[in-house]
């Protein structure tokens, strides 16, 4: 069982010059928001109560520190196009310098006094790898325009008549004549 870490202390792994170290946790993500609602990252595994991680720590060579942060997790939500649950899973592979003292792009933004901010790099990492639009699958057909049904479930030949035009069933009814 992972522990689990909001935060990770870097300096306390005590790591040499060159030393690195692979460490297993499990990390509580908030939920992303996508037009106001929320999309949970949910562990692959039934057992988990939060997401399991594998972080990498390399102490370089003249200070600082190589990071690798790299989960898989289901987003959790409404599917975009028909609203019933969706929760693809993604990957996450993400990578972070922090040599302080070397210029802005050397320091990441979630190492501070070698304490790494873990659950908002996860969260960050995991927004930006998450798709533009969360569907329930890739061919979902989403709901009828008019409608609102679902396109999934009452299939492709769904189709609306368009508003009769009254002319037009004058014209009928005279024909029929
Ligand atoms: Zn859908
Ligand atoms: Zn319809």
């Amino acid at each position: 069982m992972a522990a689990t870490a909001h935060e990770f202390d870097l300096g306390a792994l005590r790591l040499g010059s060159g030393e690195g170290r692979r460490l297993r946790l499990e990390v509580p993500i908030e939920p992303l928001l996508f037009a106001g609602e929320p999309y949970r990252a949910e562990p692959l595994a039934d057992d988990a109560a939060n997401v399991p991680v594998v972080l990498d720590v390399s102490r370089m060579m003249g200070g600082g520190y190589a990071l690798r942060l790299s989960f898989s997790a289901a987003l959790s939500g409404p599917c975009m196009r028909c609203l019933k649950p969706a929760e693809p899973t993604i990957d996450v592979d993400a990578r972070e310098v922090d040599r302080p003292g070397e210029g802005e792009e050397l320091e990441s933004p979630y190492v501070h006094d070698e304490v790494l901010d873990l659950a908002a790099w996860a969260r960050d990492a995991f927004a930006l790898a998450a798709p533009v639009k969360v569907l329930c699958r890739e061919e979902c057909a989403g709901l009828c325009p008019i409608c609102a049904a679902d396109l999934n479930d009452v299939g492709p030949d769904h189709v609306h008549e368009a508003a009769p035009d009254p002319r037009w069933a004058k014209l009928r009814e005279l024909k029929l004549e």
